[in-house]
């Protein structure tokens, strides 16, 4: 399906999966703003960008995503280049089990600040055309890492509150869909610093790594095409998308109300 004439904006835009999704959502059609707290890696990979898909398919934000001043600015700005958003990529995530209010702050709050602002101008409450929210939660969304409680809160908490902005969204008629994807162990920088920033689980180290092992590291090709799969299928709405090596499918949750 064709994104052109869609304006996408991802958080954590300029390394590991934010960078894979940034280059899938740009060769299908879309506009993207790449937001990031590291300008000098996101700025050199917007020179990359623009020789490939042209000056005026990308933009380039510096935002970090623990401050709602930055957030807001930044949506602003690339709503106003590019003339509404359609699709945001809450990305932006870190694992460090020591600075670990930061890690919520970052992963969860992050998360939520990111969303509420983009419904100011993706909500058709509040005069945008609709759209779909992606966020990044994890397979620690989905089960225990046992060296990285907090990490694994966090991303259990993207996994609720996509799941409840969903249906607060149909409830309240915003027309924006809001899905989670959840990826198994993706070679990032995030996951080859693991061992260091694990604080007081530093001695889990070697059970994480045969976690690693066990799970194996699945593909960013497959990782980036699950978001994808998610902004362009309209029916989704409210679903959270497990890409691991062995097992690429929706997950089933127990229904609590009949
Ligand atoms: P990465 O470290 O390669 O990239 C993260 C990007 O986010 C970087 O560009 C970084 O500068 C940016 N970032 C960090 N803090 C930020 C902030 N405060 N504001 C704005 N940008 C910020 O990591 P990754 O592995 O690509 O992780 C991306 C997302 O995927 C994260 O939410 C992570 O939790 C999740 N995830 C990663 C894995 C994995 O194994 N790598 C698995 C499942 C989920």
């Amino acid at each position: 399906m064709s994104l052109t004439g869609k304006t996408a904006v991802v958080t954590g835009a300029a390394m590991g999966i934010g960078r894979a999704v940034t280059e899938l959502l740009l060769q299908h059609g879309a506009k993207v703003a790449l937001l990031d707290v590291n300008e000098t890696a996101g700025k050199s990979l917007v020179e990359v960008l623009d020789k490939l898909y042209g000056r005026e398919r990308t933009l380039f934000l510096s935002c970090d995503v623990e401050s709602e001043e930055q957030i807001k600015a930044a949506f602003l700005k690339a709503a106003e280049t590019f003339g509404g958003i359609d699709i945001l990529f809450n990305n932006a995530g870190v694992l460090n089990e020591d600075r670990w209010e930061r890690t919520v702050s970052i992963n969860l709050m992050g998360v939520i600040r990111g969303s509420y602002a983009a419904l100011e101008h993706m909500s058709k409450l509040s005069g945008g055309r609709g759209g779909v929210i992606i966020n990044t939660s994890s397979l620690a969304g989905l089960g225990p890492l046992p060296s990285c409680p907090v990490y694994t809160a966090t991303k259990h908490a993207v996994v609720g509150f996509t799941r409840a902005m969903a249906a607060a969204s149909v409830a309240s008629g915003y027309g924006v869909r809001f899905n989670a994807l959840c990826p198994g162990f993706v070679q990032t920088d995030l996951f080859s610093a693991i061992e260091s920033n694990l604080g007081r689980f530093a001695h889990l180290a070697a059970a994480t790594q045969q976690l690693a092992e066990h799970f194996g590291l699945v593909g960013m090709c497959d990782v980036a095409e699950a978001a994808l799969d998610m902004v362009t299928d309209e029916t989704k709405n409210g679903e959270v998308f497990l890409v691991s090596p062995k097992r690429k499918e929706y997950v089933n949750f127990p229904s609590f109300v009949q």
